[in-house]
């Protein structure tokens, strides 16, 4: 597979899962128990991360599906702060979700419209905040300290991470495309960045090196030539 396929791929998924995001936090204003379509993404996200790492944030995530297609074009792209990649504060926004949702469901228990409403509320006001800050910063800044991305991150740091051969040559072509920001060839054991991988590939097709490769104990070249 080629650089600009790979791309293509991920922007044809993409397009199918972004559409959720609108029918839920619009359409939920009118009809409320769409809000609980949130609990589908939640399971998703936490679900995936046991086999993938962050996987549905690539392109099963409405959200991250909107934010890669339609901020992508007017975002400033600039580098995102490290503050949005500290533990504690991804810990808090996590705490902080969790304790807005229960509060409410906690005030309309037993009335499926206003928890619903909750629900829709949340999304709403994150997905704004999710806007402004991948027009103003990245895309992707979101990601970074979205709750259930944060638990998924956790979780993917039991899995290997992406490996790089003796070709790399540290060009830094594989963190220009990563729709994280990531710098996959310095992943390691000790660097564990490697959990915000979202495994989109983007950066194992686009080095000229070959060097990337998501298989253990390979060839990186052979494994790339296998993919093309
Ligand atoms: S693009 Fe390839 S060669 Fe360049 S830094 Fe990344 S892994 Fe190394
Ligand atoms: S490190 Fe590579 S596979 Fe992971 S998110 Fe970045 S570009 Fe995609």
């Amino acid at each position: 597979m080629k650089v600009h396929e790979a791309i293509l791929r991920r922007t044809n998924l993409q397009a199918y899962t972004w559409v959720m995001l609108p029918v839920v936090a619009i359409g939920g204003w009118f009809y409320t128990p769409l809000g609980f379509l949130l609990f589908g993404c939640m399971i998703g996200a936490v679900g995936v991360s046991f086999f993938r790492g962050r996987n549905w944030c690539d392109w099963m995530c409405p959200r991250g599906a909107f934010l890669d297609l339609f901020l992508r074009p007017i975002s400033r792209k600039i580098t995102i702060p490290a503050f949005f990649r500290h533990e504690a504060v991804r810990s808090f926004m996590l705490l902080l979700i969790f304790i807005v949702i229960g509060v409410q469901f906690y005030l309309a228990w037993g009335d499926l419209q206003a928890m619903g409403l909750a629900l829709v509320r949340v999304l709403t006001i994150t997905t704004v905040v999710g806007i402004l800050l991948g027009w103003g910063i990245h895309p992707r800044t979101w990601c970074h300290i979205c709750p259930m991305g944060t638990v998924a991150h956790w979780i993917a740091r039991r899995q290997k991470p992406l490996q790089t051969g003796s070709s790399c040559v540290s060009c830094g072509i594989c963190t220009k495309v990563c729709p994280m920001q990531l710098a996959p060839n310095e992943f390691s054991d000790h660097n564990l960045e490697y959990s915000d991988c979202l495994r989109c590939s983007s950066c194992v097709y686009s080095c000229p090196k070959m060097a990337l490769s998501f298989e253990n104990n390979v060839n990186r070249t052979e494994s790339y030539q296998k993919a093309s």
